[in-house]
């Protein structure tokens, strides 16, 4: 029978401000020992602490987790939705919890490695690296609250306490009139954003189109925006290495300061000779999965900046792991972001714990999350602050999910 958890006596125990070492030194913790899949380990943390439930919410453009435990303690987690969402839900839903239930939420580590190492034959990017970012995320925040902290608290502490946000504008491989695309950049720049993408989608119409698009968007935005708004272009890896080139060159002449993407994700070999050919920072990562992935990406492809996407990538623990992996080879990392709630947090609290965080974060396209938005109460959501958004401080992730809201619109 699972044993009854006391949250109250539990943080009365730890003063409200607990550390590792309160954590290991508390009587009422034990040594057992917790069994595994691969070894034996002791277990130093609260042990009476389980996950008892899983359940998840699917809106428009969102998967949300709830992971509830015995210590009346509810985590927050998000999956990304952009592989058929019924394939992560069901991952999740019907996966994942014979392992996870009854696992004690602070084991993030052991919980990813059963997670990633039980389904690892399902295939070990997309689908199931986002199911296990989504349930990544949720221990995180039970972690946070239970011991009354910020996640970055939690990942080391703080480098920063904000990040200068970009917002991108989709331009569907040169189908939006260039004019529109002015018109959605000047109201971006309203909101306070002082660096802009274009995201030229070119590689999900074309390759290599001609007439090629995007000099004619860059020349129009970059004409019409202040001088102190940066903009830059993601081609979406619609480029093979020898236009990805031309077009770099053509842009870093015109003051463009990144190029994102510049070409498919499977040619790294194409990416290096991109990055060697150009003198601005090349970005790429953004499809990538899992350290094993970006080690991959880093050694062969050598971009100057890294795209990890926290919901995407396998959640906080695996790219702090990536974060790691940039740092050996002195990359800077801006993840790739497309989620303005628990994604976006998620992101914030693992750049503030690191120390080659790169000098931005993507930000949400407008109007295209108005739903999401909705499941959190406007005092909960994150605030862009002249063209910064700060790293929460409440415990967990920092964001609380309206559940009655989220109820009424989930599908
Ligand atoms: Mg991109």
């Amino acid at each position: 029978m699972m044993k009854s958890f006391d949250r109250r006596k539990f943080i009365t125990a730890l003063g409200l401000s607990a550390t590792a070492t309160a954590i290991a030194t508390t009587s009422s913790f034990t040594n057992e020992l917790v069994e595994n899949s691969l070894t034996l380990i002791p277990a130093d943390t609260p042990s009476d602490i389980k996950i008892t439930h899983v359940s998840t919410f699917r809106v428009k453009r969102a998967i949300f987790i709830k992971i509830e435990t015995n210590a009346g303690v509810t985590g927050w987690g998000e999956a990304s939705s952009n592989s058929p969402m019924e394939v992560v839900e069901s991952f999740i839903l019907k996966t994942m919890p014979k392992t996870i239930i009854g696992m004690n939420p602070f084991d993030t580590e052991l919980i990813w490695n059963r997670l990633f190492w039980e389904n690892h034959d399902l295939g070990p990017s997309g689908a199931l690296s986002y199911a296990i970012a989504g349930i990544d995320l949720a221990l995180w925040d039970i972690k946070g609250k239970i011991l009354n902290q910020p996640v970055y608290n939690l990942l080391g502490g703080r480098f920063l306490t904000e990040v200068p946000a970009y917002c991108g504008i989709p331009l569907k491989g040169g189908k939006i009139p260039v004019e529109k695309a002015v018109e959605r950049a000047l109201k971006v720049a309203s909101l306070g954003y002082k660096t802009i993408k274009l995201r030229m989608q070119i590689r999900e119409y074309n390759l290599n189109p001609i007439p090629d698009p995007t000099l004619r968007y860059y020349e129009a935005v970059r004409k019409a925006l202040p001088q102190d708004i940066d903009l830059f272009v993601d081609p979406n890896e619609g480029y093979t290495a020898s236009r990805a080139i031309e077009v770099g060159k053509a842009l870093q002449a015109m003051g463009m300061k990144y190029f994102e993407s510049p070409v498919p994700r499977e040619n790294n070999k194409d990416l290096a000779e991109v990055v060697d050919a150009l003198d601005i920072p090349v970005m790429a990562g953004e499809k990538c999965y899992t350290r094993w992935e970006f080690r991959d990406l880093i050694l062969e492809g050598n971009p100057d900046i890294i795209n990890p996407d926290l919901i995407k990538a396998g959640g906080i623990t695996e790219v702090k792991r990536i974060a790691t992996v940039a740092q050996i080879f002195f990359k800077q990392i801006v993840p790739h972001n497309t989620k303005p709630t628990l994604g976006t947090a998620a992101a914030l609290h693992l750049m503030a714990s690191i120390s080659n965080a790169g000098p931005l974060l993507e930000y949400v396209e407008l109007d295209t999350y108005d739903e999401v938005m909705t499941c959190f109460d406007a005092d909960q959501h994150l605030k862009l602050i002249d063209g910064k958004l700060r790293v929460p401080h409440s415990p967990g992730l920092g964001m609380e999910i309206n559940e009655k809201k989220l109820q009424q619109i989930a599908k």
